[in-house]
């Protein structure tokens, strides 16, 4: 396995001590696979983080590209500039959202668009002269990136922790309650509150689909107290879902999407927000108003020129509604291992994203989800360890028999775990989570 030694990159999310001489360099790609650098091949089983949806290695978004930067690398769109690529993607993503009318803010990313929407969101409340409306709810296990709002937003505690005081007049409420999110906006008082953001199915958090009625529900219920519906489809659009803004499979017309990741499959950065005409009115019909926000490289030329290209391909390839198509035979390859003693639960079955929940009397005596990870990884699977379960998003060019393979690899995975603490096993009757 492709090693390094002692490195100068601090990794994100990492534990350095045992990084620094342990990094894992990945040298190539080419659509599902991965080449280490010395050239054994692995299956990209999570999409790099849940975002690779149209594979890697495309030619042709490099060229897209390279034709760009050649031509004009980017100008800002700041006051009244614009480059042509940021034109062209913004008309394009207003057209395939689900909301009439609609308007895009880019940003580099998931949490920068996050940012965005919190702010977008008070400060639509503030020109319609409720400046009180302020409160920000959102949910447990949901995952918002790592930028202010975003952190304030998370519902994973670990990643709040240690930080000092977050953002005021922000809430979390249980992820599955339609009965939690109305009580929580009755205590707080309708008239304080600004918006709720929701994650479609949640994914870094444990991948939680949601239960039967309950993103129909949150619209009714953000609706009657006149809240703005914020969903953060930062994974789950571009096909992961099967749609191209994932909300459309319940219906849905939020007042913000917030998007990214899929929107290139990670070719390059970039993100954004599509804002309904209600939020956008306010700053769009009187002069004398602004959004006093916007990141530097908002609306990058090269970025949309990549997005457009990925765009065209997963048109074309008739890639978006794979994740739909797939959704139940990624289920179907792993439910079978609900029957091994270190896993407690499998989630998946919307969208083509699914976690293996690792037993808790596993992870307390050290059996964790990255110890299956590392276990695929020897087996030549990449699937992401998360703090209870190993996750799943591969790309939406994945084969069926791939993907019944990759149930295959997860239990040689998890037995060879098992090989090396075998007095394991679960305590009768213990709590699936
Ligand atoms: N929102 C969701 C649902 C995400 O999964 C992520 C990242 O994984 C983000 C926001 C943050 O995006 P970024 O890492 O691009 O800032």
């Amino acid at each position: 396995m492709a090693t390094h030694s002692d490195t100068r990159l601090w990794h994100p999310f990492a534990d350095m001590a045992v990084v620094r001489t342990g990094e894992f360099v990945i040298d190539r790609g080419e659509d599902v696979w991965l080449f280490d650098r010395e050239g054994k091949r692995y299956l990209d089983a999570s999409g790099s983080l849940w975002y690779a949806n149209v594979g890697h290695g495309r030619q042709e978004i490099a060229d897209a590209a390279r034709a760009q930067m050649g031509k004009l690398e980017t100008y800002s769109v700041f006051g009244d500039v614009a480059n042509e690529p940021a034109l062209e993607l913004a008309t394009q993503l207003c057209d395939l959202a689900p909301i009439q009318d609609a308007r895009v803010f880019f940003t580099t990313g998931g949490g920068e668009s996050i940012d965005t929407a919190a702010k977008l969101a008070r400060a639509y409340w503030s020109a319609e002269g409720r400046p009180e409306r302020v409160h920000l709810i959102s949910r447990e296990a949901g995952y918002h990136g790592t930028n202010g709002f975003g952190t304030s937003l998370g519902g994973i505690e670990a990643n709040r922790a240690g930080f000092g005081p977050l953002v005021a007049d922000t809430s979390i409420v249980p992820y599955g309650s339609l009965d939690a999110l109305d009580q929580k906006i009755h205590e707080l008082g309708p008239e304080r509150v600004a918006a709720f953001f929701v994650e479609p199915v949640i994914g870094a958090g444990g991948v939680y689909p949601p239960p039967d009625g309950y993103m129909e529900g949150v619209a009714a219920i953000c609706a009657d107290h006149g809240v703005l519906l914020i969903v953060d489809s930062v994974i789950c659009a571009f096909g992961r879902l099967g749609s191209w803004f994932a909300v459309e499979r319940w219906s849905l017309e939020p007042d913000m999407i917030v998007f990214a990741k899929g929107v290139t499959s990670g070719y390059l950065p970039l993100g954004g927000v599509i804002v309904s005409p209600r939020v956008a009115d306010p700053f769009w019909s009187e002069p004398g108003r602004s959004f006093r926000h916007g990141a530097t490289y908002a609306g990058h030329a090269t970025c949309c020129a990549a997005a457009l290209a990925n765009i065209e391909i997963l048109d074309r390839e008739e890639l978006i509604p794979r994740g739909a198509e797939l959704e139940r035979p990624l289920l179907d390859a792993l439910t079978p291992l609900v029957d091994h003693p270190l896993v407690s639960e499998v989630r998946g079955g919307t969208g083509l994203m699914a976690a293996v929940e690792i037993h808790p009397d596993a992870i307390g005596r050290g059996l964790t989800p990255a110890k299956v990870s590392a276990a695929l990884r020897e087996r030549g699977v990449i699937a992401r360890g998360l703090a209870r379960a190993v996750a799943y998003s591969p790309p939406l060019t994945i084969t069926r028999e791939l993907i019944t393979e990759l149930g295959e690899t997860t239990r040689a995975a998890l037995d060879a775990v098992l090989e090396d603490h075998p007095t394991f096993s679960p305590a009768p009757g213990a709590p699936a989570r």
